[in-house]
């Protein structure tokens, strides 16, 4: 089988080496198969091997070769929403856990990389979230207080402070997370891959499941050359899900994100730009990302097109000269890596679990919040698989929605897209006057 090669991404050319794990090429027997090898599956089978189960994970490409290895490496510990309203939504118990869960998965991170000494360029200088417009800020205040209130080190920065902070003069205001960060997103997908081995988990790459059935009590997970029997089932496929179990693939909007990186930047333009090394998001509804890699080469992030992986020249072009306009002071100084993901989108841009029959969970529905969240939910489902029970999950369990009219999604997306972007740019023009 030939492995399909993630593209040309500034995280895959610089690395730590793949671990080796041939593909699955016999029939075997596993209590737990996780299917899906980034953060959240990889999360699930390294802390169910710690937990003592006997797991297989199964990947169809390589670990990390999803939205896992792609992404922008910005470790951003909270949920999208807010505290309250995950309260408001999921109650004072549940709601509060989950605002808990999001909260730790930046510490869950940073202990994994440590106690499993992963080499990926990671530090921990804070995420700035950066606030696009006057209409955005009341509910950025609004979540600065509300963390306080839960004991969090959290700020707003005025609008010289973020200009200062970040090099762009773009910004109203912004909320500081100092225990946000950045990392080679890649390297810690492949090294939580070799902690997984090391606790006792299977892991095959190059082996997508093709076909699920029951079988007695438990599942036969099946693979172009192989099987397993197994209990339990964790599906964390993301916006990568295929046709493996359709109503899955249908509940999200994949969404493609666009990088691009400079060539580093010399050492006068890096004393100006990020030059304590945070990371940056900003409120925008087609949200930029921005920030640093280890060589000092600006990595800038933004939308790209809602029909599949390959990248269109228009949205490229669009992205280097937003960021040009943004960063004024890198002049031409050339791009050198030019990649895209996709990102698995909910309506209601909320996680989905789903427990549909026993020994059957599925996660999915991130919304391009996973480096901190998706780890710690694979961490959560690993505990509720380990008990077999959505009892003490912190985590809403729900069934699969699969979208109505799904085939039908683009025009639909392409519409939302820019009815968003015409908001975004008024905004932006409003806060001027
Ligand atoms: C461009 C981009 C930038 C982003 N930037 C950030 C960021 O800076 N910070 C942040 O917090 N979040 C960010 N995100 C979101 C974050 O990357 C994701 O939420 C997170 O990686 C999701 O992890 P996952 O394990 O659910 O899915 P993935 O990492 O997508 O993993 C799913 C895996 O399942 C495999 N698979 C699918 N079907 C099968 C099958 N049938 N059999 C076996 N394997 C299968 C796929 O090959 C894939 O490797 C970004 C996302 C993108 C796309």
């Amino acid at each position: 089988m030939i492995r399909a090669v993630p593209p040309d991404s500034l995280w895959q050319a610089t690395a730590q080496p793949e671990p080796d794990a041939p593909a699955l090429a016999a029939e075997e027997r596993a209590d737990v198969v996780v299917i899906g090898g980034g953060f959240c599956g990889l999360s699930c089978a390294l802390h169910l091997a710690e937990g003592g189960c006997d797991t297989m994970l199964l990947e169809s490409h390589g670990f990390g070769w999803g939205a896992s290895g792609r992404n922008g490496g910005q470790l951003i510990p909270c949920f999208k929403d807010n505290p309250e309203d995950l309260i408001a939504r999921h109650g004072p118990d549940l709601g509060g856990a989950m605002a808990d869960l999001g909260a730790g998965g930046g510490d869950l991170v940073a202990d994994l990389i440590a106690r499993h000494e992963i080499d990926c360029a990671f530090h921990r200088d804070g995420w700035i979230h950066a606030v696009h417009s006057q209409s955005a800020l009341p509910a950025i205040e609004g979540r600065a207080r509300q963390w306080q209130a839960r004991g969090r080190d959290v700020r707003m920065l005025g609008r010289d402070e973020v200009a200062a902070l970040t090099g762009c003069n773009d910004y109203v205001a912004g909320y500081l997370d100092p225990s946000g960060g950045g990392l080679n997103p890649m390297s810690l997908a492949r090294g939580m891959a070799r902690a997984a081995q090391r606790a006792g988990a299977r892991l095959h790459a190059a082996s997508p499941a093709r076909r699920i059935a029951r079988q007695g009590d438990g599942w036969r997970v099946t693979t172009p050359l192989g099987a397993v029997r197994c209990n339990q089932i964790v599906l964390a496929t993301g916006a990568y899900s295929d046709d493996l179990v359709p109503a899955l693939r249908r509940s999200i909007l994949p969404m493609q994100s666009l990088q691009i990186a400079t060539e580093p930047l010399p050492a006068d333009l890096r004393a100006t730009i990020l030059p304590k090394d945070h990371v940056v998001s900003d409120t925008r509804r087609l949200l930029l990302y921005f920030r640093l890699n280890e060589e000092g080469r600006l990595v800038f992030g933004g939308r790209g097109s809602t029909g599949g992986e390959a990248m269109k020249p228009a949205h490229l072009a669009r992205l280097e000269a937003t960021m040009r306009q943004y960063f004024p002071q890198i002049g031409d100084i050339p791009l050198r890596y030019r990649w895209a993901g996709q990102v698995d989108l909910t309506p209601e841009r909320a996680l989905r679990v789903h427990h549909p029959e026993p020994g059957f969970w599925a996660v999915i529905g991130f919304s391009g919040r996973g480096v901190a969240i998706a780890p710690a939910v694979g961490k959560a489902l690993a505990g509720a698989v380990m008990r077999d029970s959505t009892d003490g999950l912190p985590l809403p369990v729900t069934p699969m929605r699969p979208l109505p009219f799904h085939a039908l999604r683009r025009p639909a997306m392409a519409g939302a897209i820019g009815w968003a972007w015409l908001r975004d740019r008024l905004e932006r023009a409003g806060r001027r006057r």
